[in-house]
């Protein structure tokens, strides 16, 4: 079934991971985001700061269609999310599809939402063992996968550990892990580290900067001005559903221009 979206022109170019076009996202009548454009390059890491409510999370979840937009497009790695473009016209795409789109992107939450009931081990396995029919791969090559990312997080000794035996810190770590598992493209992270206790922030951040290091494409919804300053690429300050404010992190954070983004970083500088 046809659906009405605008810019028919857009196209994604294979530089950018992430093409947000003036999303637009409602709920009931409440609108949440207002016209929403960024573009993430491959291999950047964006930071996003802004105050609660502003919708920082529900731009997350549009990224990954976990959220429909009401207008605008968005690309992940030159697809378009959730919609297939034929004819100048928009066809939703089949939960199937949808869910093979998803596979390509990772997600960390900020309460970690590891399988309770599993190992540590079972939460990394937990989604290539149930992608192995079209992907392929042994369950052993599956484990041993998921042993060297438990290795790169510092968990290899945790493996046989269930969720509840960690701390914060180390459940994040898993989390981090297992979103890896499926060798996504992009990660999105959503205040990873906003629930830790501060002595356990450090290692969850260390975590992510390898990764950054490593060349991921990230999003990074975080109010930790330091990362941000030392990690990010680009830094976006968003407040009632629109981009205020954007560029690089030192010019953002050292000299805002608007007085939104000035009023914000007052209170987390
Ligand atoms: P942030 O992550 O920046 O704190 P959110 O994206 O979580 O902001 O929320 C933005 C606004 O959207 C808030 O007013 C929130 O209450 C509302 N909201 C978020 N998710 C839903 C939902 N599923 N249903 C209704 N309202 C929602
Ligand atoms: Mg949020």
């Amino acid at each position: 079934m046809p659906v009405a979206h605008g810019h028919p022109e857009a196209t994604p170019s294979s530089e950018n991971m992430v093409v947000a076009e003036r999303v637009y996202k409602r709920f009931g009548r409440l609108p949440v985001l207002q016209g929403i454009d960024l573009r993430v390059r491959r291999g950047e890491v964006m930071c996003v700061m802004g105050p609660s409510g502003s919708g920082k999370s529900t731009f997350l979840r549009c990224v990954n269609h976990l959220e429909k937009i009401n207008a605008g497009r968005l690309w992940v790695d030159g697809q378009l999310m959730g919609y297939r473009q034929k004819g100048g016209k928009l066809y939703e795409l089949h939960d199937r599809e949808v869910a093979a789109q998803r596979r390509n992107i990772g997600m960390v939450f900020q309460n970690f939402n590891l399988f309770p009931h599993m190992s540590v081990l079972g939460n990394v396995v937990e989604a290539p063992l149930q992608a192995r029919g079209r992907r392929g791969g042994t369950r052993s090559q599956i484990q041993q996968h998921a042993l060297e990312l438990l290795d790169r997080v510092g968990l290899a000794n945790k493996a046989r550990a269930y969720p509840r035996q960690l701390s914060g810190g180390q459940q994040q770590r898993v989390a981090i892990a297992r979103a890896l598992a499926m060798n996504p493209a992009l990660m999105l992270f959503d205040e990873p580290t906003s629930a830790l206790d501060p002595e356990l922030v450090g290692d969850v951040l260390d975590v992510m900067r390898d990764l950054a290091s490593e060349g991921m494409t990230m999003i990074v919804v975080t109010h930790e001005v330091g990362f941000a300053r030392e990690v990010a690429d680009s830094f976006v300050f968003m407040d009632e559903g629109v981009v205020v404010e954007s560029g690089a992190p030192r010019e953002v954070l050292g000299n805002p221009q608007h007085e939104r983004t000035r009023s914000f970083l007052s209170k987390v500088l």
